[in-house]
C-alpha cells in the first residue's frame, strides 16, 4: 500500500485538532509516517483502514503534546522508589504549594523588618523545634549536604571513616569519590566487618578534621561484626577536639520501632547524642521533597551556610514550601503519620493492605473471559537505602492475560496512561497494593479496560 505524506497526514491531524496551530503537526505527522514505513519493510503493513490510521495519528500526536515527566501508579511495593521519584507528597501540601508557584512570596524577605531576609530562616526555626539540634540548614539533596560539609569542615585535610561505612548508592554516590571531591583525604579504619575504637584513635593526628559516620543505607553486614556507636565516636572527638559528623542518610524523625519495626537511628538521638553535624535527605524517610538538610552545632552550620558551594546547591522555593509543610506535619506525629503517605504505606496494617488488594481484585474480575487475576501474598520494601533488610508483609493482586506472557503483559501496562509498573513473579503481573493510592484502583481498572477493548478488536 502507499504510505500517506507527511503533508496528508498533517492534513489529517488538523481535521482531528482544530484548535491547534498546523506547525505543531509536522513532528508528529513524521513519526507516524516512519512508524508506517517500518511496518512496511518488515512486510507487517498490508492495508491500513481510515479509523486505524486515525488512532495512530491521534495517539501520537497525544504522545508528543504530553510532558514526558509524569505521574505513575508505583505497583512494585517499594516504597521510597528512586527510579520512581521516591516520596509522593502529602495532598495537604497542594493549595499551600501552588499559591507559592503561583504568586511571589517573602522568600528572601523579612516581613517583620521590612527587609531582605533568609530563604533558610522559613525551616530552620522548625527543624531545630522537631530535633532539638542548635542550627540548620538545608541545600538541595543530602549529596549536596555531604558534600559542603566534608568541604568546608575538612578540606585539605583527613577524614576518619570505617571501612564497613564506604557506602555507594544509586546513581554513583560513594564516599571515597565524595571525599576526594570535596578536597579531603580519606583515612580508611578498620576492617570490612569490625572496626574498633582504637582502630580510630589510632588513625588520629595533627591533620585530623572530622570523625566521619555513614548509615549504611543499602546493605547489611552480619556475622562477627562490630561497629563503633556514635556516642562513643563523639566521646573520642570530644577528647582530641574532632568534631563528629554523621551522615544519616535516610533519616528518620520518627522512631520507628516504637510501631514494631526494627530500630532505624533518629536524627533527635544523634543530635541527643552530641553529633557535631548531621545530615539526610528530605525525600527518603521523612517523606517530603528532595532536599539535603544539615543540622548541628551553631559555629559549625555557620562555616558551612558560609561556604561558596552553598550557592551552586542551594534549595529552591518550591522544595523548601514543600519542605516546610511536611516538616509542620511532624509537630504532631500521629497526624504525620496519616498525611505522610511513605509514613503510611510503611506503617500501614497489612490487613489495610489486603483490603485494598481485594477490593482492586474486584474491579478487575470481571473486565474480560482472558483476564485472570489472583489475590496474593506479597512482601513490600522500605527501598530509599532504609531498613534494608525489613520484608513487608504486603498483598496484590496478580494478573495473567490468556495468550500474553507476563512480560508483553508489563510493557503494554507500562504503556497505559498513566502507567502500571508492577513486578514479575512466576510468569503473573503482579500489582502490589502497598503503595496504591485510592484513585489508582479506578484507574487501573479503566486501563485494563481500554486494554481489553483494543486486545479483542485486534484479533
Ligand atoms: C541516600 C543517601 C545519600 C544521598 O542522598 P540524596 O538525597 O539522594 O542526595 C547520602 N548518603 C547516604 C548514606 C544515603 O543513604
Amino acid at each position: 500500500m502507499r504510505i500517506p505524506s507527511v503533508h496528508e497526514l498533517k492534513e489529517r491531524l488538523s481535521t482531528l485538532f482544530p484548535d491547534y496551530p498546523f506547525s505543531l503537526f509536522t513532528e508528529p505527522a513524521r513519526r507516524v509516517c516512519e512508524y508506517l514505513r517500518e511496518k512496511k519493510v518488515r512486510g507487517d503493513l498490508t492495508e491500513i483502514k481510515k479509523e486505524d490510521l486515525d488512532k495512530l495519528l491521534i495517539h501520537y500526536f497525544k504522545d508528543y503534546i504530553s510532558p514526558n515527566l509524569r505521574r505513575v501508579i508505583n505497583g512494585t511495593g517499594v516504597i521510597v522508589h528512586t527510579n520512581l521519584g521516591r516520596a509522593p507528597l502529602s495532598k495537604d501540601l497542594i493549595t499551600y504549594l501552588t499559591e507559592i508557584a503561583l504568586y511571589y512570596s517573602n522568600l528572601e524577605f523579612d516581613l517583620k523588618e521590612g527587609k531582605r531576609g533568609s530563604r533558610y530562616s522559613h525551616v530552620e526555626e522548625l527543624l531545630l523545634e522537631l530535633t532539638g539540634a542548635e542550627a540548620g540548614l538545608v541545600v538541595n539533596n543530602n549529596a549536596g549536604a555531604v558534600l559542603i560539609s566534608l568541604n568546608t569542615l575538612a578540606k585539605g585535610r583527613e577524614v576518619i571513616v570505617s571501612r564497613g561505612e564506604l557506602v555507594e548508592i544509586g546513581g554513583s554516590f560513594r564516599i571515597p569519590e565524595v571525599m576526594e571531591w570535596a578536597g579531603c583525604y580519606l583515612k580508611e579504619v578498620g576492617t570490612t566487618n569490625k572496626t574498633h575504637l582504637y582502630d580510630y584513635e589510632r588513625a588520629i593526628n595533627e591533620n585530623t578534621a572530622l570523625l566521619l559516620k555513614v548509615h549504611k543505607s543499602n546493605y547489611a553486614i552480619v556475622g562477627f561484626t562490630k561497629e563503633i556507636p556514635v556516642e562513643e565516636l563523639v566521646t573520642l572527638g570530644k577528647r582530641y577536639h574532632i568534631p563528629v559528623m554523621e551522615d544519616l542518610g535516610s533519616g528518620s524523625l520518627i522512631d520507628f520501632s516504637k510501631y514494631g519495626l526494627p530500630k532505624e537511628p533518629t536524627v533527635q538521638e544523634s543530635i541527643k547524642k552530641g553529633v557535631d553535624i548531621v545530615t539526610f535527605s528530605g525525600d527518603k524517610l521523612l517523606g517530603g521533597p528532595q532536599a539535603g538538610i544539615i543540622l548541628g552545632k551553631k559555629e559549625l552550620v555557620e562555616k558551612i551556610r558560609k561556604n561558596p558551594l552553598n550557592r551552586a546547591i542551594r534549595i529552591d522555593k518550591l522544595t523548601l514550601a514543600s519542605l516546610e509543610a511536611t516538616l509542620r506535619l511532624y509537630r504532631d506525629e500521629k497526624k504525620a503519620i496519616e498525611h505522610i503517605p511513605v509514613l503510611r504505606m510503611i506503617l500501614e496494617n497489612p490487613e489495610t493492605t489486603k483490603k485494598r488488594a481485594k477490593k482492586l481484585l474486584i474491579l478487575l474480575s470481571k473486565i474480560s473471559p482472558n483476564l485472570k487475576v489472583t489475590l496474593v501474598k506479597t512482601i513490600a520494601k522500605t527501598g530509599g537505602g532504609a531498613l534494608p533488610l525489613l520484608d513487608i508483609p504486603s498483598y496484590g493482586v496478580a494478573l495473567r492475560w490468556k495468550g500474553l506472557s507476563a512480560k508483553e503483559l508489563q510493557r503494554l501496562l507500562r504503556n497505559q496512561s498513566p502507567p502500571i509498573i508492577g513486578i514479575i513473579e512466576e510468569d503473573h503481573f503482579i500489582i502490589d497494593a502497598r503503595c496504591l493510592f485510592e484513585n489508582d484502583l479506578k484507574e487501573i481498572k479503566e486501563s485494563l479496560t481500554r486494554l481489553s477493548h483494543e486486545l479483542e478488536t485486534s484479533t
